[in-house]
């Protein structure tokens, strides 16, 4: 399976860090290494100072395909929960100084918090989901589907026409603006509307 991101999906996440609104989604990828499942510590990496959290919306992809059209993407996933694209964000400032690649700070072991899924139903509206993270019972980030830039359908469509998408592989879909530094210790809680789906401390 493997992991594949979006950057810069929230026009307010991107003013944050001072970078420009795309015009076409921002995609980097995490290797299967990266998982860290529910409940699972993580342990402060030795190579950052500044270890932050960006809480996403993750789908799940359940079915195998390429050139995926829009308006069929929703056939391709179904199963939404939310995760932590955890960032070693002084290393990631080092890497977008000299144009180099972000895996060193986005794609370390255990980078990839994921909580538990919940299936897709005729019901639920992904296009207009809200979801929050507290961090040691404070809120830090909440964000709504409705305010991605690309919507997770047109995700799909973008990501298919360069990645065939496999069952199993996962889309952190961006996160929105709020992010901020870790310490050890601290407990990180990912909320899909009231439900609690992911729990992670630092340690
Ligand atoms: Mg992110």
């Amino acid at each position: 399976m493997k992991i594949i991101c979006i950057g810069r999906n929230y026009s307010e996440h991107a003013k944050e860090l001072n970078n420009e609104v795309p015009t076409e989604p921002v995609i980097f990828m995490k290797p299967k290494s990266a998982l860290l499942f529910p409940e699972k510590p993580l342990y402060y990496p030795e190579f950052t100072d500044d270890l932050q959290y960006e809480c996403e919306l993750v789908v799940r992809i359940s079915k195998n395909g390429k050139y995926i059209q829009e308006k069929f993407a929703p056939k391709y996933y179904n199963a939404i929960s939310v995760g932590l694209d955890f960032t070693a964000r002084d290393v990631q400032q080092r890497q977008k100084e000299k144009g180099l690649p972000w895996e060193i700070a986005k794609a370390f072991d255990l980078s990839a918090a994921v909580g538990q899924f919940i299936p897709i139903g005729p019901d639920m509206d992904v296009n207009n989901l809200n979801f929050h993270l507290k961090v040691n019972d404070q809120l830090v980030q909440k964000g709504n589907s409705s305010d991605m830039l690309f919507s997770i359908n047109k995700i799909i469509a973008y990501v298919s026409i360069y990645f065939t998408l496999n069952i199993g592989d996962l889309i952190y879909t961006g996160t929105p603006a709020g992010v901020g530094s870790l310490n050890v210790y601290d407990k990180l809680e990912g909320y899909l509307e009231d439900q609690k789906l992911l729990q992670v401390e630092i340690r």
